[in-house]
């Protein structure tokens, strides 16, 4: 079962906002990326791994689109 606040490559994402690869992390790096809700979360483009966790940092503010 995931934790409510992590999220593995092809799920889709449920919360906009930003979002950090667990992979990357453990590895020493800080790789953060935004994601929108409704999208089918992407492999991280960081690192080489297949299936990576991404964990949400910041929900987005509402609105945000100019
Ligand atoms: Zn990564």
């Amino acid at each position: 079962m995931n934790s409510s606040r992590t999220w593995k490559s092809g799920e889709r994402c449920r919360i906009s906002g930003t979002y950090r690869c667990q992979n990357c992390h453990l590895g020493g790096r800080d790789t953060v990326q935004a994601f929108e809700a409704g999208r089918i979360l992407p492999m991280c483009d960081q690192c080489s791994d297949l299936d990576v966790t991404w964990m949400l940092r910041q929900v987005a503010p509402r609105a945000v689109t100019a």
